[in-house]
């Protein structure tokens, strides 16, 4: 394919990775309400006056109206475009290391709805059943893919339900309260899909992020040692990295011992 030719390929994905993203919005604020996805117009907040088609448009609607509703002003969470960028951002660099394969397809799947899982996380301290479900169903249908084509072994998924989840189970009965339930099945249902070694290193690096946010946290006074936090949004970003970067990672660590020794 020539360079333009990739090129209206890179900017296609982006532009749907901001159209998904602008759906993320929708499910990361009417799921814990429990309100439906699927049928109902945008609206604010705030003033719960409908918002037209064209100021629906991902990030671009934001800037064009300064971060603020058309009809009350009160301003629009920057959480909104950021959600859709990120969104975008991932689908490119999923696109740009796995092509487009099926594999990209279900990474596409699960990082989206990561980014669901960490925001609702983050507000409401809960990580819905329902979004743990569809990455399960995610991972079963990924092995069985995996296991047909002969690309990977059948039991690299089986052995990746239990290898993150059950240490993050058997920490929670001794560090009482700290590890929800959730966690707990996330990283179960991701580990089907990543296998147990990324999902080692997912759990691994997550605990890495949560140790640096709140050592930065409590340097600068926004939090003590006893502030609670979620723990969904670190899994989900060593989740994110470790499926993009882990195998090179690993590669990288495994080269400088041949190297050292
Ligand atoms: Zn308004």
């Amino acid at each position: 394919m020539g360079s333009t030719g990739s090129l209206y390929l890179f900017i296609l994905i982006f532009v749907y990775g901001l159209l998904i993203g602008s759906f993320l919005n929708v499910c990361i604020y009417r799921i814990p309400l429990g309100k439906t996805i699927v049928r109902g117009r945008s609206y604010c907040p705030n003033c719960h006056s409908l918002i037209p088609w064209y100021l629906n448009i991902p990030v671009f609607s934001y800037l064009f109206l300064k971060g603020r509703c058309k009809n009350c002003h009160t301003q629009i969470s920057i959480i909104y475009p950021a959600v859709e960028l990120l969104n975008a951002v991932l689908y490119l660099l999923i696109y740009g290391i796995y092509g487009f394969t099926l594999q990209a397809l279900v990474l596409a799947v699960l990082f989206s709805v990561l980014i669901i899982i960490a925001l609702i996380d983050l507000k409401y301290q809960i990580i819905p059943d329902s979004l743990v479900t569809i990455i399960f169903i995610s991972g079963v249908l990924y092995t069985i893919l995996m296991t047909i084509s002969g690309a990977q072994l059948w039991y690299i998924g089986l052995i990746g339900l239990f290898s993150a989840s059950l240490p993050l189970y058997l920490l929670g009965l001794v560090y009482e309260g700290g590890i929800g339930g959730g966690d707990i099945k996330l990283m179960a249902a991701a580990g089907l899909l990543a296998g147990w070694k990324l999902i080692l290193l997912s759990l691994f690096l997550g605990a890495i992020y949560a140790s640096f946010l709140a050592l930065f946290m409590v340097i600068f006074r926004k939090a003590t040692f006893k502030t609670a936090l979620p723990f969904g949004p670190f899994l989900a970003a060593g989740i994110v990295t470790a499926i993009l970067f882990g195998q090179s990672m690993l590669n990288a660590y495994m080269d400088f011992y041949q190297y050292i020794l």
